[in-house]
């Protein structure tokens, strides 16, 4: 058993994670970032490759109150407003502070650029040109982590449990996936940053390694969850020929410039249908063009991959050339010429706006357990604003950085006691023994076919309810106990592990989509269309002698008035 201890440990290091323990370490703590993959490279943060929304009035007037406004609208009636609040006014501070690190904004006439992006009321997010905002921050904070010494960086770790005691959070316990040995770690203040939950899903833009974690982590811990019915699904995810090392989004900043059709497998523009227009422009929000792709398919109109095409065809090469620059390049490296061909593209999941529930400090309710990034829910509401993901990384992980370090302070050790973590180390220390174990490989599949049939962004009662059937079967055929096998990267072990988190938050997605009954934002129910104003209400879950527990509660209200 490896046994380590720290003021202060952050679990995930994506964006969120690594700007937390930079702010855990400006503040005196001493650190550890531990990340199930690699430092800096194992979640969204790393594969994002555009805006980054910020008010800072560089190319036109801005101001973090018209930012609000628009997140407020996106997020239709359920943002918790103070965190949304916390977002765009701390926005700036984040973003220059990365600046000053030299992440490479990009910049015009000495002004950084700013984009407009669906949602916003003005050209506001910052980018770091040609797909490259993720990779550029990424690097940034990975070499800002280099030079500090308080920090201490482990991959390969898998947080498998947060260990409570007395009430309050004193550590974490986990599997070194390379030897297969248990990890403790002891730590006054424990911040979980471990991303959204989008793995779930048959078609993602995410990574192996969100699968939803760390909802799972707070929820048994005893913290609640908030909204876990808004799953974020993007319309134009790439889909075929296979594309790789590129963003499965990258269509998205391409059809800001230069437009391109959407057709269906006849070559038909098919949004007029569905009540918006387009020819060669790019104005379909994302909800209908989610809802048109789904329904083309539906029909029997969809491209043979099972989405619509996108085309630039019409679009002279010299205008593509200079729209795409050495992306270009890229695609011609996947075989893919725009002059001649389109791409197919179809909804994927993409985004979590749920997850785990904080004050404006990332506090949860239980005391020295703090959460940070797109592990958090309430902010965004029922949809998130474009952009708005990256901020919320950097912003709620300073916030939760500077919180947990405050807190680890006025602490004399962490408490902790191997007693009160001895369900968590007999786990770890499990094997089920049986002799044909059970295909987790197989099971991750099914999980994912069953979300994505189901529980996709549009949703009736009888599959939901056949959802949960599946679950519960799923969760019978995973059994309590891990397989036994190798020590070293058992893959079937792990796929245990992270089913046991999967089905549980699984479970509170589908059990939050079946109580609301209404139509709002990313929650669109077939069978309850339209939105109810008795439905303005955050919808909290918590989990009691396991079982899940929901209740409602009215959105936060906004902390100050506007000026
Ligand atoms: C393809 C893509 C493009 C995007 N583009 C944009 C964009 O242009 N603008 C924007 O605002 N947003 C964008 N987003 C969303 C945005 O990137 C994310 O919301 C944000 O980066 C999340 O940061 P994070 O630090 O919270 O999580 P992540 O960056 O996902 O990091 C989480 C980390 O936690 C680790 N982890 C998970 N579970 C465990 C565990 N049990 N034990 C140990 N470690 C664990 C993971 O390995 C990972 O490294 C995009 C997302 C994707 C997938």
């Amino acid at each position: 058993m490896i046994r380590l201890e720290s003021d202060v440990l952050v679990i995930g290091a994506g964006g969120a994670g690594i700007y937390a323990a930079i702010a855990a370490a400006r503040d005196g703590c001493s650190v550890h970032l531990i990340d199930r993959s690699l430092i800096g490279r194992g979640g969204a943060t790393v594969m994002a490759q555009m805006t980054v929304a910020v008010a800072l009035g560089e190319q036109c007037p801005d101001h973090w109150e018209y930012h609000l406004a628009d997140t407020l609208a996106a997020g239709r009636g359920l943002c918790h407003a103070p965190l949304a609040q916390l977002l765009c006014e701390n926005a700036e501070a984040r973003i220059r502070e990365l600046d000053s690190w030299k992440v490479g904004w990009a910049r015009e006439n000495g002004h950084l650029k700013q984009a407009l992006a669906p949602g916003h009321d003005r050209a506001r997010c910052v980018y770091v040109d040609f797909l490259n905002t993720g990779p550029a921050v990424s690097r940034t904070l990975r070499t800002r982590l280099n030079r500090i010494a308080a920090i201490r960086r482990i991959g390969d770790v898998l947080i498998t449990g947060i260990v409570v005691r007395g009430g309050e959070a004193v550590g974490a316990v986990g599997l070194h996936l390379l030897s297969g040995e248990t990890v403790v770690l002891q730590a006054k203040s424990v911040i979980i940053a471990t991303g959204g939950l989008t793995r779930m899903y048959r078609r993602n833009s995410g990574s192996q390694n969100m699968g939803g974690d760390g909802y799972a982590l707070a929820l048994r811990a005893g913290a609640e969850l908030i909204d876990m019915e808004f799953v974020q699904f993007f319309p134009i995810g790439h889909l075929a020929p296979r594309m790789i090392g590129m963003d499965p989004i990258m269509w998205d900043p391409f059809r800001y410039k230069l437009g391109g059709r959407l057709l269906n497998a006849k070559g038909e523009e098919f949004a007029d249908r569905y009540g918006q227009a387009e020819s060669g422009d790019y104005v379909l929000t994302r909800d209908v063009a989610t809802y048109a792709i789904f329904k083309e398919v539906e029909a029997g109109r969809g491209s043979p991959a099972g989405g619509a095409y996108l085309s630039f065809a019409h679009v002279p090469e010299t205008e593509l050339r200079r729209a795409f620059g050495p992306v270009i390049d890229r695609l011609a490296k996947n075989g893919i010429d725009l002059t001649k061909m389109p791409v197919e593209v179809a909804p994927i999941a993409h985004y979590h706006m749920g997850g785990v529930r904080v004050n404006t400090a990332m506090e949860t309710r239980v005391p020295n357990l703090y959460a940070a990034g797109e592990a958090v829910g309430g902010a965004s509401g029922a949809n998130r604003l474009s952009g708005n993901a990256l901020t919320e990384a950097f912003v709620f992980g300073e916030r939760a950085g500077t919180a947990a370090a405050a807190r680890a302070k006025m602490r004399a050790a962490s408490g902790w006691s191997d007693q009160a973590a001895a369900g968590e180390l007999d786990l770890l220390d499990a094997h089920n023994g049986a002799a044909a174990p059970v295909n987790t490989a197989a099971l991750v599949v099914e999980l994912q076919a069953l979300m994505a049939d189901n529980v996709g962004p549009f949703r009736t009662e009888a599959r939901l309810v056949a959802a949960l059937q599946g679950l519960a079967r799923m969760q019978s055929e995973l059994g309590r106990l891990p397989p036994g096998g190798g020590a070293h990267y058992n893959m079937r072990r792990l796929d245990w592990f992270d089913l046991r988190n999967m089905l549980l938050v699984a479970q509170t997605v589908v059990q939050a989509a079946i109580e609301r009954r209404e139509s709002r934002g990313a929650h669109q129910r077939e069978d309850y269309p339209g939105m109810l104003p008795e439905w303005e209400q955050n919808q909290v879950l918590s989990w009691r002698e396991g079982k899940l527990e929901i209740g409602r509660s009215r959105p936060a209200a906004r902390s100050q008035a506007a000026p």
